[in-house]
């Protein structure tokens, strides 16, 4: 008998989903390798062997079991797109929308990024650590088990930094996996010249890739923000420093940014509203992963969606996040944004359970390590109060985590 650490029994149904270290598309984007009667072997915080229980339990022993009570069991979430660090929230602005205010009133009445880079700047390390503690602690508590966080309500070198320096505080505090982006190019302060914004956004990356701030550089490509071709300045310029890139992308229209992302093979590209479902095709190609944030689509009640079905169909890897920020998209539950990919982006179960696992994996370089269940992995998991993975989407708007483990450890064990 191998003696690992933890055993875990009972499992009615285990999603080790498909197996490699890439990201899944076209047909494999189904694939979440579900096993009935299955156990978990783990050793040192990685999955040493996830198979048939019988098989499992012939083989291996432990201190510690921990029964599943024939659950499912499948990888933590990979939250791959979040602005979880900020200083106050909206929900006036919510209001103002369910009213039928325009995005141009709530603006002249204070709101909009605006408002959230003024509370920023004057609000204390203290109050905002405070606040995106407890949003990673719900987000754990939902199965939430590794997150990317990006900066953007700085927008300047010394606010910038400041808040990738918080990320980093809260990536040394929390169980979570916590993957750090730049994006001080989110908007165009007002009181700043375009040019020397741009020049200051250039010199910053210096700091941030000298400072190991930062794995990503992320780019609001869009219209009315930044152009195709300063956006291309800015990641041209990370990439050089030493940064993976990432892109705001076709939000609302297709402006230039999948198509700089294709050019510049960026890791992945976000939102891809206004992107034609026949660019998925050279996307899938130059080796993009497809952020969809089905999230922000419904808090902003907005018609036009994702052509997600398409992008599959054409082979394009598909993740889903949350896009958790204060104005457009006030959820970091990942459950839901299952649900979401699955009503309003016509994604399969299976489909949207890779696009939040494996795909996320994907989108914010963990895929080696995150996302599956296979040897090899880190043992971060949860376990669902439910018959089969069908379910998962199906009965939304609720919480069915029994537990969720972290590096093969059960968070309620740590808190
Ligand atoms: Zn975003």
């Amino acid at each position: 008998m191998i003696e690992v650490d933890l055993l875990v029994t009972n499992i009615g149904e285990l999603c080790r989903m498909g197996e490699g270290t890439g990201p899944l598309g076209g047909s494999a984007q189904g694939n979440v390798d579900a096993i009935p009667r299955a156990a978990l072997a783990v050793r040192r915080g990685q999955i040493v062997a996830a198979g048939p229980e019988a098989a499992i339990l012939g083989a291996y022993q432990a201190h510690e079991t921990y029964s599943a009570e024939g659950g499912v069991v499948l990888p933590g979430w990979v939250d791959a797109h979040t602005h979880l660090l900020f200083a106050t929230t909206r929900e006036n602005e919510f209001a103002m929308r369910i009213e039928g205010k325009s995005y141009q009133e709530i603006a002249a009445a204070g709101g909009g990024i605006h408002s959230s880079v003024r509370h920023f700047r004057e609000s204390d390390d203290a109050s905002i650590l405070r606040r995106s503690r407890r949003y990673l602690k719900q987000a754990l508590a939902l199965g939430t088990t590794t997150i990317e966080i990006k900066s953007g309500y700085g927008l300047n070198e010394e606010q910038e930094l400041r808040a990738l320096d918080l990320i980093q505080k809260l990536k040394e505090e929390t169980p979570q996996e916590v993957v750090a982006t730049y994006l001080g190019a989110h908007e165009i302060p007002k009181d700043v010249q375009r040019e020397a914004f741009i020049e200051d956004i250039l010199d910053t990356l210096e700091k941030v890739a000298a400072g190991r701030k930062a794995e990503f550089c992320d780019v609001f490509c869009e219209e009315g923000v930044f152009t195709p071709e300063e956006s291309e300045r800015i990641l041209v310029k990370a990439r050089e420093v030493g940064l993976k890139l990432k892109l705001h992308a076709d939000e609302f229209g297709d402006t230039g940014g999948s198509k700089l992302a294709v050019k510049l093979q960026a890791v992945s590209a976000d939102h891809l509203h206004g992107t034609p479902p026949e660019r998925a095709k050279q996307l899938a190609a130059a080796g993009v992963v497809g952020v969809l944030l089905p999230g922000t689509s419904f808090f902003l009640n907005l018609d036009h969606k994702a052509p997600a079905r398409s992008f599959v169909n054409q082979g394009l890897p598909i993740a889903v996040a949350s896009d958790f920020n204060p104005g457009s998209s006030m959820s970091q539950s990942m459950p839901l944004m299952v649900s979401l990919a699955c009503v309003q982006l016509r994604l399969t179960p299976a489909e949207a359970l890779v696009a939040a696992t494996v795909n996320g994996a994907a989108a914010i370089g963990r895929e080696g390590s995150k996302g599956r269940l296979h040897p090899g992995f880190d043992a971060d998991f949860q376990v669902l109060d439910l018959d089969n993975h069908q379910q998962i989407p199906y009965h939304y708007g609720v919480s069915h985590v029994r537990e969720v483990f972290v590096g093969g450890e059960p968070i309620s064990a740590q808190s």
